[in-house]
């Protein structure tokens, strides 16, 4: 960038050849490229007979298990569930992220839980209510996402002194461009319409570093 001084005392900077250069290398040339498309989105599916879906009657959760599973109950509503012949989907989960305590550990820490709350009634800690815990998936899509922008801007700079006689305004103009291109990766979003959202942000931040390749025994 140059500088320099007008008549009226105000600095004016000129864009330089550094400047029209990223102006010229613009966004616009990307995108007319057809090597700079968007990746094709990547899904897992289910085979054949590998997984079972239940409709909830009571509440309308759908849920998966694996095949063996003759019966369950809704994880949601307790409710029992029907088995369906077929899925209606195939989508199946690329990753999942493994428990990591046991039933007994997630009963142990519920009753301690429990034993803080002073009001809590009594019958809410019943032997039958903690029997009841169950591990439930929830399913969470995961978005790569790119964003690509152009800023550019004239910007001033004011500065005000005086002295015995006089006050002076000093106004400084400056461009300012900027190129951005931000790349976001697996960014988490509850795929499930029937987990609370509330519920599911208490479950931040993502445990990325527990994701491992999916397979059937995790549901079993
Ligand atoms: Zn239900």
């Amino acid at each position: 960038m140059r500088a320099f001084l007008n008549e009226d005392e105000t600095i004016h900077y000129e864009a330089d050849d550094d400047d029209i250069n990223a102006k010229n290398s613009g966004f616009e040339n990307d995108y007319s490229n057809p090597n700079h498309g968007d990746d094709q989105s990547q899904h897992s599916t289910f085979h054949e007979n590998e997984a079972h879906e239940y409709h909830c009657n009571n509440c309308g959760a759908v849920l998966i298990t694996e095949v063996n599973t003759t019966a369950t109950t809704c994880g949601f509503c307790g409710a029992g569930v029907v088995l369906s012949d077929r899925l209606t989907g195939n989508l199946a989960p690329s990753k999942v992220v493994p428990f990591t305590i046991n039933k007994e550990q997630a009963q142990e820490a519920f009753k301690k839980w429990c034993r803080k709350g002073r009001l809590t009634p009594n019958d809410f800690m019943t032997a039958d209510r903690i029997k009841n815990i169950t591990g439930l998936y929830v399913p969470f899509w995961l978005y790569d996402m790119n964003g690509r922008g152009e800023a550019e801007a004239t910007c001033t700079r004011v500065r005000t002194y005086s002295d015995a006689d006089w006050i002076y305004t000093e106004t400084k103009y400056y461009n300012v461009y900027r190129k951005v291109d931000l790349n976001y990766s697996r960014i988490p979003c509850d795929a499930s319409r029937k987990m609370e959202d509330g519920m599911m942000d208490k479950l931040e931040p993502y445990e990325y570093n527990g994701l491992k390749d999916f397979n059937m025994p995790y549901l079993a």
